[in-house]
């Protein structure tokens, strides 16, 4: 028997391996089949070049359990090793500069066992000891044991094996023993081993007799050793495409698209990808994108490989060109991998360009589904945007839909502004902004619908992708206002009348925390609404955009403000103002002719002001300015109250109100309630 030390320079690597990659335990069955799988396969090339020409016989790999004796072995027919194979290969780890490079990734056990090719030592992450039984391919070759307690220390001995390959024998560590669950390992081979290209059982299938699980003699295959993406697309019918959807993710609803990936050349890559029917956020975050590397599995997490926004499709991308083993912050700045995002970026743009030409009617009627994917490369890919702007969809109110291209030239002649601006409106709510929709319809606009989730985000952008682009909400002003045709015509309202006709309603609204009412009077015509509520466009977008962002929370924090706006060329306003001018006529007067003499007053003071510097107007003028403007708001919160007390018992002026905040849903509660009472005593 020899024995020896494995060359390591460290002074011990177990405890290093143990300690550092303890989070990622799990993967030493990763590697431990690969390399099983891998020794077939080597013999699997030397056959078939001629270099072997023995029987290749049963080739799969076995992984077997055994609770009593604590073990997990896993045994191949692949090529094996002869002791000095054994000695070169597993016996002298290059292990220099080991200490700097650990505490640098100490948490990345991938990039470790990548660093130091220690594959088969990870091994010792889960076990207390490990043997090496091996018989090599070639002729005459002498079976050896290997085996180490997980100190430096290791014995290798002649032993015996009947066939050519390796069994790898593991007794697993106390602190291990969840590995030596059944459960587990068939969990964690259907997770790294399920598309590996060499048959792999697991046991043997199980079944039930006379009310008890037996095993029977068949092997419980674990894995398919050839997956759909390794396939030609040709050979492939969409069944086949939704079929591989269902194994890879059984929960979830039939996908709308797929990409099957195939590039030779600069790098290698194959895979498909899936356009997901995403019912909510929750799926987003669920099932992702797996990575593999020559069918091996290595990760779900493809930051940084694929750009952001395909991370959000579901399915397999696999290539031996992605360096696997390193740490993500080296993933993300390799150039290759760079090249592969581009690339995959490009085919799925081309893809979708295809369906939508070839299709545009399916392509449609999946849009709501797809969009949030295109938005979102719109948003974070340039050259995403460059191509997908060509087949990006608007859907207008009435569900049709256009191209951007084609959406300008709808709306060129009837929707662009004074300044040449092409203004589109927009809705997010068709419910909600049904009345204002309709207005704007019944001009002869078209209405979009934007009730995505990233709308809000894309409106901002296409305002400057867009050549003089304006995107207006149809409830952020009055109809006629939406659209900035002509100079504003003059409300036809003297403005003291204008005023007193807020005044009214002002007084009325009720006092909502965080909301702020702006109240106009303007000239609407006889037949549009007596009142509205609008919201500016700008104040309302930052909110959104605050509330996408932490960084813009002083918006968030600011109230919301609307305009409610008086149409003083409908009947019912009119009555009130004529019922408020009669009503308060005689208490308002001595109020206004003495407001008009304070005026007059306050006007003469402030001539003889102007043209003054600060230091030249005298403490008495100052004192003079100061008594008249305490006046005059003292004269005006006496009107306010007159105002009030009228309006306070005016039913229409609080009908109007109610009928207002409840198209905009504003309406609740006791409000509500009472809305409903005054209403059924009117009727
Ligand atoms: P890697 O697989 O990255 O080269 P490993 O530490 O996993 O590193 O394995 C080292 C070497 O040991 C392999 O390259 C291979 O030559 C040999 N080896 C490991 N497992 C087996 C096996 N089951 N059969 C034959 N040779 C093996």
């Amino acid at each position: 028997m020899q024995k020896g030390n494995i060359g390591v320079t460290t002074e011990n690597i177990f405890p290093v391996i143990k300690k550092f990659l303890y989070s990622d335990h799990e993967i030493f069955l990763r590697e431990l089949v690969s390399n099983a799988v891998d020794a077939t396969q080597k013999l699997k090339t030397y056959a078939s070049k001629g270099d072997f020409k023995g029987e290749l016989g049963d080739i799969t790999v076995r992984v077997n359990l055994d609770k009593e004796a604590g073990t997990i072995t896993i045994s191949d027919h692949g090529i094996g090793m002869t002791a000095e194979e054994i000695d070169k290969y597993i016996n002298q780890i290059a292990f220099s500069g080991a200490n700097d490079f650990l505490d640098k990734y100490k948490d990345d056990a991938n990039a470790i066992i990548g660093h130091f090719g220690l594959g088969f030592y990870s091994a010792f992450m889960v076990a207390k000891k490990v043997d090496i039984i091996t018989r090599s391919y070639q002729e005459g070759a002498q079976a050896v044991k290997w085996s180490c307690d997980g100190s430096p220390e290791f014995t290798l001995e002649e032993a015996e094996r009947a066939e050519r390959g390796t069994d790898i024998v593991l007794y697993i560590d106390d602190d291990c023993k969840e590995f030596l669950e059944e459960s587990r390992i068939s969990a964690l081979l259907n997770k790294y081993c399920r598309f590996l290209p060499v048959t792999v059982a697991f046991g043997k299938k199980k079944d039930w007799k006379d009310g008890k699980q037996i095993e029977t003699e068949e092997d419980n295959v674990i894995n398919n050793t050839d997956p759909l993406w390794m396939k030609k697309p040709q050979d492939l019918k969409d069944e086949d495409y939704k079929k591989f959807y269902r194994d890879l993710y059984p929960m979830s609803d039939e996908p709308l698209f797929w990409i099957h990936l195939n590039v030779d050349y600069p790098f290698n890559l194959t895979g498909v990808l899936y356009f997901p029917k995403i019912k909510s956020n929750i799926d987003l975050q669920k099932n992702k994108i797996q990575l593999y590397c020559n069918q091996v599995y290595v990760t779900d997490s493809v930051e940084g490989i694929v750009p952001d926004f395909l991370t959000l499709l579901h399915g397999v991308i696999d290539s031996p060109d992605i360096p696997l083993n390193v740490s993500r912050s080296y993933l993300q700045s390799d150039s290759n991998v760079k090249k592969i995002s581009t690339y995959i970026s490009k085919k799925v743009a081309d893809r979708l360009q295809s369906i939508f030409k070839n299709d545009r009617k399916e392509f449609e009627q999946k849009w709501d589904d797809l969009k949030l994917f295109i938005h979102y490369g719109l948003l974070t890919q340039e050259d995403f945007y460059d191509k997908a702007n060509k087949f990006t969809l608007f859907k207008d109110t009435d569900d049709k839909f256009y191209t951007y291209e084609e959406y300008q030239t709808l709306i060129k002649d009837n929707q662009t502004d004074k300044d040449g601006n092409l203004i589109y409106l927009y809705a997010n709510n068709k419910e909600e902004q049904y009345a204002y929709i309709e207005a704007a319809t019944a001009k002869g606009y078209n209405v979009l619908l934007m009730d995505g989730q990233l709308d809000t985000a894309l409106v901002g952008m296409l305002e400057h992708k867009l050549e003089k682009a304006r995107f207006t909400r149809v409830d952020s002003d009055v109809v006629d206002r939406l659209i900035a045709k002509e100079e504003a015509k003059n409300a036809n309202i003297e403005a003291g009348k204008s005023e007193i006709l807020s005044s009214v309603f002002r007084s009325q609204l009720p006092q909502v925390n965080k909301v702020e009412f702006h109240v106009e009077a303007h000239s609407l015509g006889e037949t549009a609404s007596p009142i509205l509520i609008t919201q500016g466009e700008y104040m309302r977008r930052m909110k959104e955009m605050a509330n996408l962002q932490p960084g813009m929370a002083f918006y968030g924090e600011m109230p919301d403000m609307f305009n409610l706006v008086l149409n003083v060329d409908h009947k019912l306003i009119k009555s009130v103002l004529a019922d408020t001018d009669k009503e308060c006529e005689a208490e308002l007067s001595p109020i206004e002719a003495e407001l008009r003499g304070l005026n007059a007053r306050q006007a003469v003071l402030e001539q003889a002001q102007k043209d003054k510097k600060v230091d030249e107007i005298s403490e008495a003028e100052k004192n003079d300015l100061e008594d008249v403007e305490k006046k005059i708001a003292a004269e005006k919160s006496k009107k306010e109250a007159v105002i009030s007390k009228f309006a306070s018992e005016n039913k229409v002026v609080h009908q109007l109100i109610d009928l207002a905040l409840l198209q905009n849903g504003m309406l609740k509660g006791e409000a509500l309630n009472n809305f409903v009472k005054r209403s059924i005593d009117l009727i």
